[in-house]
């Protein structure tokens, strides 16, 4: 396979823009090669700019749920922009959004439309404590919610790749209130609010980890986490910028039977366009500027066009619920495959699924919080992740990202893919 024009355009990028990339993971760095670049992708396929075409697992990390350029989606979106792109001035659309939102999720009365993932849990931290009038908040080690300075520290995704638990320019005051427990851990929670429990504003977590691999979380954990947040009057916020609408159109809350008092989307909402959201019961809302004293505000927040992505993207979803069952079926057979690949060469590495993400962990620990994510052999996944390149299977590029699967990854890609993951492991263990 060849790579020229990536090449060419990524000596080009990295003298504009640091890195070359607009955010870290797509540099490839951590499996020690240049990135490819883009042209167009179509369904569950995409292709470089050297012609090269693969099956995409990553699925722009997650809100391609229906494939790329899914016309059911897309069509109509000319004549959005004939009306303009953005106006500053509220719509029609942003309120039906927002009713398909609550209507979705039950328990939450109201949400408010945000950029990006990022900025839903900054601005739900925010709210909460707000509401609490409490200034500490607990996350999750291995939990990533985005970049923002608070929840910064011992998060996922690239911040593991990149090896930046807690990055420079985060001053230590700001992150002085934020504490951080192991995931999946009962008693290190209990013990954390026992000393603390009544300073604690917010506890934010992924119900199903997708940034350090794919780790769920254990039920009874989540149950002592609700009954523990509801006993101190600690909002509990559900960060289901990955698991939302796409672990089952009630999202977590559904798949769990678990009522969070706050919710943060993105990905999936947006439809491929930068989205976020966060939501919550009434009387927590309540304190969102205008009407309550919690300033939060975004110039292209609730934009038409990416509204009407978003929108048409829940309502295929809504309408046909068989999809939910349709991508677990996909993604148990690839877990299956994976497992027989694995038996026959001898390896016992952990597989995990939730609903449609798969983790293949290079490791024989059961991952079940950070630390048993750290143990995986690194090296031998970078050269698999080489190696299925090659074989024109494209997942992320590091060993604690899902591969997302949508509907439009058909029996075909997975056959293929499976093949192709064979003889990667083959070649990673040579
Ligand atoms: N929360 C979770 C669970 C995420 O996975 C991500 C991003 N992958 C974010 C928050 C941040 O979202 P964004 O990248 O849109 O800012």
């Amino acid at each position: 396979m060849e790579h020229k024009r990536s090449q060419a355009i990524y000596e080009e990028a990295v003298k504009y823009i640091p890195g070359g990339v607009n955010s870290p993971v797509r540099a490839f760095k951590s499996v020690g090669i240049d990135p490819i670049f883009i042209d167009r992708a179509h369904g569950s396929h995409i292709w470089d700019v050297d012609g090269n075409e693969y099956i995409d697992f990553i699925c722009s990390w997650g809100p391609l749920i229906l494939g790329h350029s899914n016309e059911r989606i897309t069509e109509g979106i000319s004549e959005m922009i004939a009306k303009g792109t953005s106006y500053g001035v509220p719509t029609q659309i942003e309120v039906e959004m927002a009713k398909l939102i609550v209507e979705a999720y039950k328990g939450v009365d109201q949400v408010r439309m945000v950029n990006s993932g990022t900025e839903a849990t900054m601005s739900a931290l925010r709210v909460a404590r707000g509401y609490t009038g409490r200034n500490k908040i607990l996350k999750f080690e291995g939990c990533y919610h985005g970049h923002s300075d608070a929840l910064l520290v011992k998060s996922g995704s690239g911040t593991i790749t990149y090896g930046v638990p807690t990055s420079p320019g985060v001053p230590a005051d700001v992150v002085k209130h934020t504490l951080v427990t192991p995931y999946n851990d009962i008693e290190a929670l209990e013990e954390i609010f026992k000393t603390q429990g009544e300073e604690i504003a917010a506890v934010i977590v992924e119900p199903i980890g997708g940034n350090m691999g794919v780790v769920p979380a254990k039920k009874d954990f989540l149950l002592a986490l609700r009954e523990i947040t509801k006993k101190y009057g600690t909002v509990l916020i559900f960060d289901e910028v990955i698991t939302g609408f796409r672990i089952a159109y009630g999202s977590s809350r559904e798949y769990f039977d678990i009522e969070p008092d706050m919710v943060c989307f993105g990905k999936i909402i947006g439809g491929g366009l930068p989205v976020g959201a966060y939501a919550g019961r009434k009387e927590i809302m309540d304190m969102v500027s205008p009407v309550g004293p919690v300033y939060q505000a975004g110039t292209l927040s609730g934009n038409p066009l990416a509204m009407y992505i978003g929108k048409k993207q829940l309502e295929v979803l809504r309408d046909n619920p068989q999809i939910y069952k349709e991508l677990e079926e996909k993604a148990i057979y690839l877990e299956t495959g994976i497992k027989a690949h694995l038996k026959e060469l001898g390896l016992n590495y952990h597989v995990a699924r939730a609903g449609s993400l798969v983790c293949l962990f290079f490791t024989d620990q059961v991952v079940r919080n950070y630390q048993d994510a750290m143990t995986c052999d690194i090296e031998r996944f970078n050269k698999y992740f080489k190696a299925l390149l090659e074989e024109g299977v494209l997942i992320g590029p590091a060993q604690f990202e899902a591969m997302f699967l949508s509907t439009a990854h058909t029996k075909e890609d997975l056959d293929k893919a499976l093949e192709a993951m064979g003889k990667a492991l083959r070649i990673a263990h040579q």
